[in-house]
């Protein structure tokens, strides 16, 4: 036997080598942000919030997501799944919510994410909706601070606050270490630009975020906001060297963020969507 599988079966052995709590054999795990506060996933989280009334559930994600955050809550606590809450619009947060709806959840959006739900089977629609840029939402001795501020990544986007916690989740506005997606779809960047303005004044200290890694803090919505600010620089740097406007996004470099996820295979598709935002002005 090899020295590394000795090693291995020590470990295993001696209790020095364990897999996380509540590791699903799927490769969700369980991650718990504060008292009552989890998330589950791998690469992309959804949330759960345990209250004295019941549960709430933001973004089911997909069947198989939702399924593990429900094993994930009947691990923790009996109670029902009250709410579930959609951050926006997008199918890949929204799908996969029969298993919450089974068990008499109410589905909840703001009223721009309702109008603007594309219809999907797999996509459960909003039982109820709130409107206008804030509200405060209490059950069962817990609240979360709900924010809309416009059109920005995708359409009727909340961004919700644990006031008890002075923490946000920020759901596809800020994705740590990876660039902007894609082509940035339906996207409004110059409005997403402001938006994270707006998200840097409000009160907290520890940002959940959806993808790639499920916490951090204040320093990564600042990296999004610095790596939009370059972005925009560099293409009207081309722009206004006449560089060919098909040649500008194999031209623009951001050797700065060369360490950020996706960087070569989607910082041209960034560059499009700038492009097209400052030739057709959207
Ligand atoms: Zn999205």
């Amino acid at each position: 036997m090899k020295r590394k599988s000795l090693v291995l079966i020590y470990m295993v052995l001696t209790g020095l080598l364990c897999w996380p709590v509540g590791a699903f054999s799927q490769g969700y795990s369980t991650i718990k942000a504060q008292e009552d506060l989890y998330f589950v996933g791998d690469r992309t989280f959804s949330c759960f919030y345990i209250t004295d009334a019941g549960v709430i559930v933001i973004d089911p994600l997909d069947s198989a997501h939702a399924a593990a955050t429900m094993s994930a809550i009947r691990q923790l606590t009996d109670k029902p799944v009250r709410y579930v809450f959609y951050s926006h619009n997008h199918w890949d947060h929204i799908s996969g919510g029969k298993i919450f709806k089974d068990q008499g959840a109410k589905f909840i959006s703001h009223e721009e994410a309702k109008k603007e739900i594309s219809p999907n089977p797999a996509v459960i629609m909003p039982d109820s909706t709130w409107r206008g840029n804030k509200a405060l939402f209490k059950t069962g001795g817990k609240s979360l601070e709900l924010y809309y501020f416009g059109r920005n990544h995708g359409n009727g986007m909340t961004v919700f606050r644990f006031p008890e916690y002075n923490a946000v989740f920020i759901i596809d506005l800020v994705v740590p270490d990876r660039v902007l997606y894609a082509y940035l779809p339906d996207a409004s960047p110059k409005d997403w630009v402001e938006d994270l303005k707006k998200i840097q004044a409000l009160p907290f200290n520890t940002v959940y975020m959806a993808h790639e890694r499920a916490i951090g803090n204040r320093n990564d919505v600042t990296l999004v906001q610095n790596y939009f600010d370059a972005l925009y620089a560099a293409v009207e740097k081309e722009l206004s060297s006449n560089t060919p406007f098909f040649e500008i996004p194999q031209r623009v470099k951001l050797p700065q963020y060369q360490h950020l996820k996706n960087y070569d295979e989607w910082l041209h598709m960034n560059v499009w969507r700038i492009l097209m935002e400052k030739s057709i002005g959207k």
